[in-house]
């Protein structure tokens, strides 16, 4: 339920809905508008039911939420969207924020090496994966620690966020102190306690859908990591599994519109994964921004050949600026701007 308050409403009225709510054993989300207080009250149906809020001094009217999904609803913010802001690169609402960097950390060459292409194409964050989640237990799992420590290495001399994966809660402490966005990668969108557990970090994170689950099934997720009171979730969608044997996966480029329509929440397109191609990665990633992303992210290396994982999607570093003149001008198509300008 959303208590929309009144715009004469007091600070005294606001605490005083909240103490009801939380005495009742729900809690409740508060969300300040420029003219208007929301309280987002949350908690089982007996609970909430059970709060007798009509006519309470500053309370306009009480209004239901339908949807599974409440604090990641866009009901709940009314029309406005929440912009995530990193390092002063700013991921939603007119802004366009590219992500690029290579699939796995591989080497201190390959990781300063792409760093500084994506700086220098202007670019707003770097990616790297120091766990990687692999189909095959053989296949390489990233460099762990020593990943981390050379993330932190091509964040220092280039100044970029990173954005790097989490994929169990022992590693978080190690995590946290480098990234600045965390993801949670699709094979792990229902891992319910890394959810929880990067709900309470306050840190940003990247929710990447499953490759099998619905569009309300991920912003059910997305409200697992709100409802420990961090808002700061990039929803992304990198493509979804259908009969379809062309590609690796099949980019479901309507979620755009349609997350954009349900939640409040930025929206982020990884044309990489789905693609599985190189070629197909510059297609996607324009039609994604002209469908409204809030941004993409995509793999970069120097010399695709040679990576360990992913190199038939990444793009080659030479052609990283041209990508970023065409993503700008789609981009601006949908009327973003492109952050960060440099
Ligand atoms: C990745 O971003 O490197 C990755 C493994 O993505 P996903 O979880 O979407 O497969
Ligand atoms: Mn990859």
């Amino acid at each position: 339920m959303m208590v929309v308050m009144k715009e004469s409403a007091t600070l005294a009225d606001v605490e005083a809905v909240i103490e009801r709510v939380e005495s009742a054993g729900a809690s409740a989300h508060v969300s300040r508008g420029e003219l208007v207080t929301v309280i987002g009250v949350i908690g089982d149906r007996e609970h909430v039911g059970s709060i007798e809020l009509e006519g309470a001094p500053g309370v306009d009217q009480l209004v239901p939420i339908l949807k599974p999904y409440k604090l990641a609803s866009a009901q709940l913010k009314e029309g406005a969207r929440t912009v995530v802001e990193v390092d002063g690169r700013r991921i939603g609402g007119p802004h366009f924020t590219t992500i690029a960097g290579p699939c796995t950390v591989e080497s201190r060459e390959v990781m300063l090496e792409t760093a500084r292409t994506v700086r220098d194409a202007g670019a707003g964050l770097l990616r790297g994966g120091a766990y990687k989640p692999r189909t095959s237990p053989y296949s390489f799992q990233g460099l762990g620690e020593a990943g981390l420590r050379l993330l932190q290495e091509a964040k220092d001399e280039t100044g970029l966020p990173i954005v790097t994966e989490l994929m169990d809660v022992r590693d978080l402490d190690a995590v946290l102190e480098v990234a600045d966005v965390i993801q949670l990668g699709a094979r792990n969108m229902q891992n319910y306690t890394l959810l929880t557990e990067l709900g309470r970090t306050g840190k940003p994170v990247l929710l990447k859908r499953g490759l099998s689950s619905t569009l309300d099934e991920l912003l059910m997720s997305a409200e697992y990591i709100l409802k420990e009171g961090n808002e700061q979730v990039l929803l992304c969608e990198r493509g979804i599994r259908t009969f379809e044997t062309g590609y690796r996966f099949t980019l479901d480029l309507m979620a755009v519109p349609v997350l954009k329509e349900l939640s409040h929440l930025p929206v982020v397109v990884d044309p990489s994964h789905a693609a599985g191609k190189r070629d197909l990665v510059l297609p996607m990633s324009l039609a994604a921004a002209a469908a409204g992303a809030d941004g993409v992210i995509v793999e970069i290396h120097p010399a695709p050949e040679e990576a360990i994982c992913d190199g038939p999607q990444a793009l080659r570093g030479e052609d990283f600026s041209d990508y970023m003149r065409r993503l700008e001008q789609a981009a601006a198509l949908a009327g973003k701007e492109l952050q960060p300008v440099a």
